[in-house]
């Protein structure tokens, strides 16, 4: 096993912008990390890069203490697990698992079959050696690819979006086998993937890119807790934080649904700043009237409309922000590829609120959770 350094890895494909832009991040021996973002965030690239399937601009790849930037993907002794698993159809599991070893050509028999026998038993795979790949489950099919990643004694597993083309169970239930595996096989693994769930629940750490430039690289709870910045905050989470105009006078914080006090130490950091955004995560409010919660502030506020998904509900709120939060917010949308709400915020209650569309409501704000954004950089100042 080995670790991977990526050293102020560039990427460029002719004159444009570059796919990837001074990248840098040391995954640890056997430790789990995750790329994410967007579409074209270049997180494919990168791992190619470390493959070797695509030339580094400049920087360098060092894997196991050895720098690889010229090195064939064969001298390489990494083991790439695709999104279709590569299997061979006409091949029985056994004979997928041992190809990398009959492809070395001077492996005794007798040792390929302890191999492909220990592997299989670490994969459950042993009660299905002679069976084919069309016979298999998805899930299987998974386990067979990362069989023959084994037996190779690969230093490290890079995993490309493996589970997109699976539906919402089945990835379910992929995620955990391959969180499973990875722990118990403590092996050093890439994975790829614009899917925040599986970045969320896979990695040990994750490291969230945009355009090419790496924006947080921090564990999962870290990343939810402490975003560094606009697009992480509205990356992360589902519904996604609420984004509000807000501004700093004293200790109180000004948001459209009114003032609530925030501790000195956060005042000071945001303070004569001007106008702000404010990041409320849609589970930090809660009906007043349900939950006895301590410390924060309750506000009053109109409810346009209520979602009931039985444990919980989705209260959604208009406000009005200013043109220049109103941009802001729409260039983050075009980031994220996805939504950043400009005209009203989403709020999770308990599922015993009998809020309703049209109430003026009572509702209670965990402020110590809010974030503070600066606008014009996104840089989160709290
Ligand atoms: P996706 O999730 O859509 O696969 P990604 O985050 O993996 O996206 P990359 O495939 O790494 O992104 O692409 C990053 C950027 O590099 C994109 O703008 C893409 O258009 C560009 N790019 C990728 N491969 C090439 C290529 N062979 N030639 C030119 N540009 C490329």
């Amino acid at each position: 096993m080995a670790s991977i350094e990526m050293k102020n890895i560039v990427k460029k494909y002719g004159d444009g912008f570059p796919a990837v832009n001074d990248v840098s991040i040391d995954v640890a021996d056997g430790e789990f990390v995750i790329l994410v973002g967007p579409s074209g965030c270049g997180k494919s690239t990168l791992l190619r890069m470390i493959v070797g399937l695509e030339d580094i601009t400049s920087g360098d790849m060092v894997i196991g203490g050895s720098r690889m930037n010229d090195l064939a993907p064969r001298d390489r002794n990494l083991a790439m697990v695709f999104q279709n698993y590569a299997l061979y159809p006409h091949l029985s599991v056994y004979e997928n698992i041992a190809f990398p070893l009959r492809l070395k050509g001077d492996v005794p028999e007798s040792e390929i079959d302890a191999k492909v026998r220990e592997a299989s038993k670490t994969l459950e795979l042993d009660e299905h050696l002679e069976r084919k790949p069309g016979n298999l489950s998805g899930g299987q099919r998974q386990r067979v690819a990362m069989g023959r990643a084994i037996v190779r004694e690969a230093d490290a597993f890079l995993f490309d979006e493996p589970l997109s083309n699976l539906d919402a169970k089945l990835r379910g239930q992929m995620r955990t086998e391959i969180a499973r595996l990875q722990k118990r096989l403590g092996i050093t693994t890439v994975y790829v993937t614009h899917d925040q769930t599986e970045a969320m629940t896979l990695g040990d750490r994750v490291a969230v890119l945009k355009r090419g430039v790496l924006q947080q690289l921090a564990s999962p709870r870290q990343l939810y807790t402490n975003p560094a910045n606009l697009f992480v905050a509205g990356f992360i989470g589902s519904p996604p934080m609420n984004f509000l105009p807000a501004s700093v006078e004293g200790t109180t914080l000004k948001l459209p649904f009114g003032s609530v006090d925030i501790s000195k130490d956060r005042a000071a950091k945001a303070r004569d700043r001007g106008l702000l955004i404010a990041g409320i995560r849609p589970e930090h409010f809660e009906d007043a009237t349900v939950v006895d919660k301590t410390g924060g502030t309750t506000f009053t506020a109109k409810v346009d409309f209520v979602e009931w998904l039985g444990n919980e509900s989705y209260a959604y709120i208009p406000f009005e922000a200013p043109p220049e939060v109103t941009e802001k917010l729409l260039e983050l949308e075009k980031d994220l590829d996805g939504d950043a709400m400009r005209t009203q915020m989403v709020i999770s209650l308990d599922g015993a609120s009998r809020i309703d569309a049209g109430d003026e409501a009572e509702i209670w704000v965990d402020t110590s959770k809010i974030h503070l954004f600066d606008p014009s950089t996104g840089e989160n100042l709290t």
